[in-house]
């Protein structure tokens, strides 16, 4: 059978298999064509028919978590933990609490860890978990018990050589910390079982920063390579979370202004550059919403709706919100902007169309595999510094980071070349972080 017609073949069974798990779809979908050149120099793997099974997480485990409110009723939500591939190294990958979290949201997120990891050349799997649980409006108290009764059960499943959790959507500092402490309860004193932890107990400086400046870093090598740097450029960004936010601060630090930041109901214009102290002191410390910042910001107008919906001239996109913000429609306006760079600091921003529009119009293009892989870069960092019993310096931490941003976008551009075409990240992204994945499961007897 031609290499071509197998993964078709692939993407049809697993159509098949789970026709309703829409974004874990998308994500296969997304990935599977790219990897066929590869394949095609590599027969070995599609005679063992290495894509089947590696879409097939190795374990999911799915648990109820009770809790109770602050006016004494009980409540449920769905807990998960999806791990996908431990080929390279115990699972790793992030907990998001939001109410849309379900199955095919967590497998395309561990899918797309698996590789993201891989590039990142450090020894860690791919997993993912969450709840549906919504952590908005709710009081610091309702937080804990929510997260007591998660790591209740959660703990049953993970351990440092097994399985390390972190945080994402809806899940930081606080929510480990809480996470953290039960564990301990339960378990033993063990601070190699999440990261993404504060830094008063075994935290890694620079974490909290990690994907949002990585993201920057990404775009960093890609300007230099082609003589060109932030300076001066004018920056469209979405989210006001943790990603968001330091993504800001390090395009800030390097000479460019973002103009824009968002959350789920709208988004902020301010023409003069996001006064990011004002955003922190908003969302980090207040946890207020958006609206705040333009009542205590002249320059600063607030418009309902996407961010991407705004006709304004950029060089540079960084969403760094969630899943699908941008479609085909969206994209077409990114184009209209002026917009030359888009990097992923959330995970699967751009629909297929959007992805689409970007490679032809000959937008330069880094996938969230690539470009946001410095989060999890900087928890593996975490994970050593917790081994070692020791602490690194932040500048420690982020001088690694930067290097480690330079050799994926230099991965993905080599990659690129050698198998697909000039300049397609993408599919650099996706053939790099396979290739290895591939061989460490051959070794292993496919397991
Ligand atoms: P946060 O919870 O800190 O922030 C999420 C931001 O995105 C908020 O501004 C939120 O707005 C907005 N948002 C969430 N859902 C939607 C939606 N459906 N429509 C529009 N806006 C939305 O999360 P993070 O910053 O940690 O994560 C952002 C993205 O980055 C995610 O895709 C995540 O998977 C990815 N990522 C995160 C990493 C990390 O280290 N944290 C690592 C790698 C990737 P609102 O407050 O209104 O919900």
């Amino acid at each position: 059978m031609e290499v071509r017609e197998y993964v078709e073949q692939v993407q049809k069974n697993l159509a098949a298999k789970d026709p309703n798990q829409e974004e874990f779809l998308q994500a296969v979908e997304e990935f599977l064509p790219a990897v066929i050149p590869f394949l095609e120099e590599h027969p070995e793997y599609v005679e063992k028919n290495i894509l089947e099974i590696i879409l097939e997480p190795e374990r999911m485990i799915q648990f109820r978590v009770p809790w109770q409110d602050d006016a004494g009723n009980w409540q449920v939500n769905r807990g998960y933990r999806v791990q996908f591939n431990s080929a390279l190294g115990p699972y790793k990958g992030g907990l998001r609490f939001h109410p849309s979290v379900n199955l095919s949201i967590l497998k395309f997120l561990g899918f797309e860890q698996i590789f993201k990891n891989s590039l990142t050349d450090l020894p860690i799997g791919g997993g993912k978990g969450g709840s549906d649980f919504d952590p908005k409006k709710k009081s610091d108290s309702e937080i804990m018990r929510f997260c007591q009764s998660f790591m209740t059960e959660l703990a049953k499943h993970i351990g440092p050589n097994l399985d390390v959790p972190a945080g994402d959507i809806g899940v930081g500092g606080r929510e480990i910390g809480y996470l953290f402490g039960q564990y301990k309860r339960l378990r033993e004193y063990d601070m190699g079982v999440l990261t993404g932890k504060p830094l008063g107990f075994n935290g890694s400086l620079g974490r909290t920063e990690a994907t949002g400046y990585g993201a920057v870093y990404f775009v960093k090598h890609l300007l230099e390579d082609r003589e060109d740097s932030f300076e001066g450029k004018k920056v469209l960004v979405s989210g006001s979370g943790n990603v968001a936010i330091y993504a800001i601060e390090k395009a800030h630090e390097l000479g460019a202004r973002v103009i824009t930041c968002s959350d789920s109901n709208g988004y902020i214009y301010d023409e003069e550059g996001i006064d990011l102290d004002l955003l922190k002191d908003i969302k980090e410390v207040r946890r207020e919403r958006l609206t705040e910042y333009v009542k205590e910001r002249s320059s600063a107008e607030y418009y309902e709706g996407s961010v991407w919906e705004f006709e304004i001239d950029a060089d540079i996109a960084l969403p760094c919100a969630t899943q699908n913000e941008i479609d085909g429609k969206k994209a077409e306006i990114l184009v209209k902007n002026g917009v030359k760079v888009v990097a992923e600091g959330a995970n699967m921003p751009s629909t297929m169309d959007a992805v689409k529009l970007y490679l032809e119009k000959g937008i330069l293009y880094g996938s969230g595999k690539a470009a946001n892989a410095g989060g999890v870069a900087v928890s593996a960092l975490e994970m050593s510094q917790n081994s070692q019993r020791l602490a690194w310096t932040k500048e420690e931490v982020d001088s690694k980071l930067d290097g480690i941003m330079k050799n994926i976008y230099e991965t993905c551009r080599d990659t690129a070349e050698k198998y697909a075409e000039k300049d397609n990240f993408a599919a650099g992204a996706n053939i790099a972080g396979f290739e290895k994945v591939a061989a460490a499961m051959l070794a292993q007897g496919l397991v």
